[in-house]
């Protein structure tokens, strides 16, 4: 381990929760890496959860599965769309597998004999989860601290690195608290007051922020700069505004640029302050904030369509589709539920419709409908995960004459299980991190749409599943006009589908949208888009 050579960033919250950590260290994370500087990311979360796997989208929001198949917090989403970083499972730590590490040590005698404590044993094992991203060659390691200052179950993360300030030199560390500045309308005025208080909360623990960010709807003024320096105890010119952005999140690192917060963190860490070019950047946020062409009009349906978080990345990939094909989109979430009854005209005018991931029974027949419109009217179509397991069963259901064909998932009972579960999960009864997970190889057909999308014959993504295709039914399904386009390369998994004749029909197993980033589109939704735009193009013609 290096952690000699690395310097440190702690981003704390304060006041409230859904400030935009997440995003803001993104950010920081990709205005030093314009630097020139090797920066990993990292996020501290201080529930019990081992990992947020088992956890309700209502709960957390999406999951987020990095390459070596550790399943996340979303906040992994934004550092790798952003700072283009790699995650892995040295990316995101929860209490759970803090404690679980501790619990295990301690279980094997690993403490000899003495009494095992939240300090020092446990703030240890948070410390070395801390360091644990400072790898060779690593310059700059960026730590999210969940949750906000004064959280009960936030305080040993604060404690160790308060004591990580010191045992590493204060000089390569920076604290850097994120918080709210509320605007009441009622009195027209900006309040820092629970700035004040939540900043007090860290002195407390014996931490004093180096840089206060404040998010805040309105223009700070100077008088209220003033204040927040003086009872923050935070230099005046380390006080940072981080307004509201208008169009898309993408504008926030030029944004925090404009306020030289990059430089104010290079400075305080005593880093030299190399060029910062944010040239391809600012090309892709115009592509994003102004696009020509007539709107594009995505249908996406699921079963959590009023919690956008959990269909987070899936929402991404769409606008980084949009960003390539410089087109404004139009995104229209669909509860599946709501198309159930025989009622279709929510999905009229669509210009795409895509079935995205999901687990249980509920909504599938109306995912079921999606699919069957999509391919019935023409309309471009991306399934993903349970999205192609649905583009599966509709065709067995309505060209295979299946009746009855499901996944054993949702019937365990149905006459033709054209999903099932995979035999590596037969015998798994644990839940937590026990999906086929992480990234696999697929051989695309060549020839193929899918193929021809890649433009090459084999292509890694990230998968969440149990359940599969199951091979039985590939002959009659071929019959029915399903291309199986892509495979594991044993030939025992299929990955892709597609359906010839139609004007754009893929469904995927894997989940593209964990690798797609605003400069680097994932190619199945810069495709997907692309379709949608042609059909568009069509109907406004
Ligand atoms: N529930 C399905 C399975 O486990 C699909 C999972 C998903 O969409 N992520 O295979």
């Amino acid at each position: 381990m290096s952690e000699r050579n690395c310097r440190f960033i702690f981003i704390t919250g304060g006041v409230v929760s859904s400030l935009g950590k997440g995003i803001t260290a993104a950010s920081i994370a990709l205005l030093l890496k314009q630097r020139g500087y090797r920066v990993t990311l990292q996020k501290l979360d201080p529930y019990l959860n081992v990992d947020p796997g088992t956890m309700s989208p209502y709960q957390h929001g999406e999951v987020y599965v990095t390459d070596d198949g550790t399943e996340t917090d979303l906040d992994l989403g934004h550092y790798e769309r952003f700072a283009g970083v790699s995650c892995n499972r040295n990316s995101n730590y929860t209490a759970g597998k803090i404690y679980s590490a501790v619990i295990a040590r301690e279980r094997r005698g690993g403490y000899l004999g003495r009494t095992v404590q939240v300090i020092p044993h446990v703030t240890d094992e948070i410390k070395k989860a801390v360091i644990s991203q400072a790898e060779e060659g690593v310059e700059i390691a960026i730590t999210e601290l969940g949750g906000t200052a004064g959280d009960i179950e936030g305080l040993p993360f604060l404690e160790a690195i308060r004591e990580l300030g010191l045992e590493l030199g204060r000089e390569n560390v920076l604290y850097i608290h994120l918080t709210l500045i509320p605007y009441l309308s009622a009195s027209r005025e900006l309040k820092t007051k629970p700035s004040q208080q939540s900043a007090s909360i860290l002195r407390n623990i014996g931490i004093i922020p180096d840089i206060l960010i404040c998010r805040t709807e309105m223009s700070l003024q100077e008088e209220h700069f003033i204040k927040l320096s003086m009872f923050c105890n935070v230099p005046r010119e380390a006080v940072v505004e981080e307004r509201d952005v208008e169009n898309s999140i993408y504008e926030v690192p030029v944004e925090l640029a404009e306020q030289k917060l990059d430089e104010l963190i290079l400075d305080r860490l005593g880093l030299p302050l190399s060029e910062l070019d944010l040239s391809d950047w600012k090309e892709m946020l115009r592509r994003a904030v102004s696009p020509s062409g007539s709107a594009v009009r995505i249908g996406v349906t699921g079963k959590y369509m009023g919690l956008r978080d959990a269909y987070k990345s899936i929402f991404e990939a769409i606008t980084h589709g949009g960003i390539a094909a410089d087109v404004p989109l139009e995104l229209i979430g669909i509860e599946s539920e709501d198309l159930e009854g025989g009622d279709t005209s929510r999905l009229e005018g669509l210009d795409g419709i895509l079935v995205p991931g999901g687990f249980g029974y509920r909504g599938i027949e109306g995912k079921m409908a999606a699919v069957r419109y999509a391919r019935e009217n023409d309309i471009p179509f991306l399934g993903i995960c349970l999205g192609m397991q649905c583009a599966v069963i509709e065709t067995a259901r309505h060209l295979a004459g299946l009746e009855g064909a499901n996944s054993s998932e949702f019937d365990p009972d149905t006459p033709y299980p054209v999903i099932h579960l995979m035999d590596s999960q037969k015998d798994v009864t644990d839940k937590g991190g026990t999906m086929r997970l992480g990234l696999y190889p697929c051989e695309l057909r060549s020839g193929s749409l899918a193929g021809s999308v890649y433009g090459t014959g084999s292509v890694s993504e990230r998968h969440r599943h149990r359940y599969e295709f199951n091979n039985e039914y590939r002959e009659i399904l071929r019959d029915a006009g399903l291309l199986i386009s892509g495979l594991s390369p044993d030939g025992e998994l299929v990955e892709i589908v597609e359906r010839p004749g139609h004007r754009w029909f893929v469904a995927c197993q894997f989940h593209p949208e964990f690798t797609s980033g605003p400069l680097k589109p994932n190619p199945l939704f810069r495709e997907f888009i692309a379709a949608a735009g042609k059909r568009s193009l069509e109907r406004h013609s």
